[in-house]
């Protein structure tokens, strides 16, 4: 049996937002909460938190109150509620003093259904005092983690929050947070004072996101190759590590007919600003970016995250990936990598002024990465090991799709190790390589290295071959990059079983890059939904109706409607009102909005 809660919660679902069911956990955390009940909920980017307190602080009676630190996005989502006919604001520095007070009036009246509030602004003794005098539905603490003073995102103001639970005893808190670790869990529940809170806590596989990483080559080219084959037309974002790096890439892509923009933190204010803002509102544009960008991104289209270069840990990895895909359809984290990255960050550690103990902890977390990178069996089963959770092959990766094939390597890399000794371990691996393969430069003459043992005894293969095998080897642990001006390479202990045989070597052979056909196979956990062309046709339609409108509006495309819900209308075809309210994400005040537009639109197109 349903009690009255969980079939208004349903109601206001289907009807206001347009959704025809709850998605995992979403039911059971709407009726606690809605209930009168402290929730703590652990979700992954894209998993539906919003809704977990939309939704209660709509069937409760008196105003919700999200405190969040993240100004720049209230606005956004103020819009989308304002979109689907749900009362909402906020109350943050960017206001008139006028129209702070006309919203504090409408809270006091409880003529409004939700208040955005920054953290600093809800501990004055103003806001404080205005929501004492007002009626409370909830307070929802989204962004939770900002609590915690071992993340990179601590707020200090978020610590007095705890203040809620003493001042207003009867209101039920909702904490909920992106981060996946134990320790930040932990923490959140006790600084909140939310121990005696419910947890609810999902699974943070993002099962719609297709991870793959490719051998460098020509890492730009290769980029370009993937947009172009992969993601014509759509949103993107290339993560690079340096400034000169992402202007040189925008700029390629560019001249390449890929609309990109840059951003890192070098850059002008005003002009940053700007390419985030049409970033976020206009449909199809790809940023290429250092990691400055990014917190607060809550685009839900992203259909690709690159990494042109290694990150320097699966913390960042994933939350930067995890940037793909909000609105659950299929979509691409595509990484390059080679060689010079693992030298890179290795020489970036050690050249930097942490101390020895932190160092080593940068490095146990660049060789997590570096064992994703190398691995020969699922990548998401990786991930989700390192954050904790136990998963099977998924099927949705590269690894998964074309399976790498393994070869006990054990002679070629006592070879490797040999030629590092012979040539007094002071050379980098590109002469390394070329001593092995019995090439002729001006170097080995100079160093008389063509008459060593180990010239030519590696000739059998290609300098490809050669530097995945270098690669993997490091990843490994056998040898290290020197952090001197030439990068050389040099054996470590555990290179010594190896050398003397008593240790095998199984490594991933090297496979010639391909040009991954688009979605092979079958895949669980999110449906696909292929377009027929006549189909495609009517989805770019309603994209370009969509950017059309949203300028008329003011207000980003994505709020008119998401991806998800276009796809739908182009592969339904609605014809009449009735046809198209059934399409998910169309609620009752969107299908008075733009339900005669779409269904003209529809009609004539078919
Ligand atoms: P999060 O805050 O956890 O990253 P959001 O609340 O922004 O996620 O939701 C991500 C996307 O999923 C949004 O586009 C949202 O409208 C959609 N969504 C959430 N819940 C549902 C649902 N029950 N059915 C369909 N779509 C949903
Ligand atoms: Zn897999």
């Amino acid at each position: 049996m349903t009690s009255d809660i969980q079939q208004s919660a349903l109601h206001i679902l289907q009807t206001v937002f347009g959704y025809p069911a709850f998605r995992g956990q979403q039911a059971e955390i709407v009726e606690h909460v809605a209930n009168g009940g402290d929730a703590l909920v652990l979700m992954p980017t894209g998993g539906g938190k919003s809704l977990c307190y939309q939704i209660p602080a709509l069937v409760r009676d008196g105003v919700g109150v999200v405190v969040s630190p993240l100004i720049a996005l209230m606005q956004d989502q103020v819009d989308a509620l304002a979109e689907v006919g749900v009362r909402a604001a906020f109350l943050n520095s960017t206001q008139t003093f006028e129209e702070t007070l006309r919203i504090e009036r409408l809270v006091r009246t409880g003529e409004i259904d939700l208040v955005y509030v920054a953290p600093e602004r809800l501990m004055t003794q103003r806001c404080l005092d205005l929501f004492e005098d007002s009626h409370i539905a909830l307070f929802a603490i989204d962004e939770a983690h900002c609590v915690s003073q071992w993340g990179h995102d601590f707020r200090p103001e978020y610590i007095r929050l705890s203040i809620l639970h003493e001042r207003f005893p009867h209101v039920p808190r909702i904490a909920l947070t992106a981060t996946a670790d134990q320790l930040t869990r932990a923490e959140i529940a006790q600084r909140l004072q939310l121990d005696e809170a419910r947890q609810f806590v999902s699974s943070f596989d993002r099962p719609n996101i297709r991870y793959a990483i490719v051998e460098k080559t020509n890492g730009r080219k290769q980029l370009l190759d993937f947009i172009s084959a992969e993601h014509p037309g759509d949103a993107g974002i290339v993560y690079c590590l340096s400034r000169k790096k992402v202007e040189e890439t925008a700029e390629f892509l560019n001249e390449n007919g890929i609309r990109a923009l840059p951003y890192h933190a070098g850059m002008d204010y005003a002009l940053r600003a700007d390419n985030q803002a049409r970033f976020l509102r206009e449909d199809g544009i790809v940023m290429v970016a250092t990691i400055a960008f990014g917190m607060g991104i809550d685009k839900p289209d992203v259909r690709f995250v690159c990494h042109l270069d290694l990150p320097k840990s699966l913390e960042g990895y994933y939350q930067e990936t995890g940037r793909a895909g909000r609105d659950g359809l299929p979509s691409n984290a595509w990484m390059a990598y080679g060689l010079q990255d693992v030298v890179l960050q290795r020489r970036m550690i050690d050249e930097s002024d942490a101390d020895e103990n932190f160092k080593r902890v940068l490095g146990s977390k660049l060789d997590a990465m570096l064992g994703l990178c190398e691995t020969l069996s699922c990548r998401r089963m990786r991930l989700l090991e390192y954050f904790g959770e136990r998963s099977g092959p998924c099927g949705n990766c590269d690894t998964c799709l074309i399976p790498p094939v393994s070869f006990d390597a054990t002679v070629p890399v006592q070879k490797l190790l040999s030629a590092i000794y012979r040539v007094d371990q002071r050379f980098a691996a590109g002469h390394v390589i070329d001593v092995l393969r019995g090439v002729q430069t001006e170097r080995i003459t100079q160093w008389h290295h063509d008459s060593l043992t180990v010239y030519g005894v590696g000739a059998d293969r290609s300098e490809h071959e050669w530097r995945a095998i270098v690669r993997q080897v490091i990843a490994l642990g056998l040898i290290t990059v020197d952090h001197d001006a030439f990068s050389s390479l040099k054996l470590t202990e555990a290179a010594r079983p190896v050398l003397k045989g008593e240790r095998k070597v199984e490594l991933r052979q090297y496979q010639k890059p391909v040009k991954q056909k688009r979605q092979a196979g079958p895949t669980k956990g999110y449906v696909e939904m292929d377009l027929s062309p006549a189909e495609q046709k009517i989805f770019e339609k309603l994209r370009w109706w969509r950017l059309e409108t949203a300028k008329a509006h003011s207000v980003a495309a994505f709020i008119i409607f998401g991806d998800a819900t276009l796809r739908e209308i182009a592969k339904v075809k609605p014809t009449s009102l009735d046809e198209l309210r059934v399409v998910s994400g169309v609620g009752a005040k969107k299908l008075t909005s733009y339900g005669d537009e779409i269904v003209a639109m529809i009609t004539e197109m078919v």
